[in-house]
């Protein structure tokens, strides 16, 4: 069973019930290959796309391309 809070966010989880808040989560970010080149260059560049991965079960079961999202993923 999963614990109760699980059911008050409506974050995707993977099977393992891992969601993006979860210490398993891994973020992956993506770039766009001009934000890549940009990245190369020193320069500061925000992902496309940021991906979460689980540690354990090793999916991704969550994409995000926001713009709140991808700010927070700035290397
Ligand atoms: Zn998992």
């Amino acid at each position: 069973m999963l614990p109760a809070y699980r059911t008050a966010t409506n974050l995707p989880t993977c099977r393992c019930g891992t969601d993006r808040t979860c210490r398993a989560a891994t973020p992956e970010r993506e770039y766009t290959f001009a934000g890549a080149l940009y990245a190369l260059w020193g320069g500061t560049s925000v992902p496309a796309r940021v991906n979460f991965r689980c540690v354990h079960c090793g999916i991704v079961f969550e994409v995000r391309s926001d713009r709140a999202t991808r700010r927070a993923f700035v290397i």
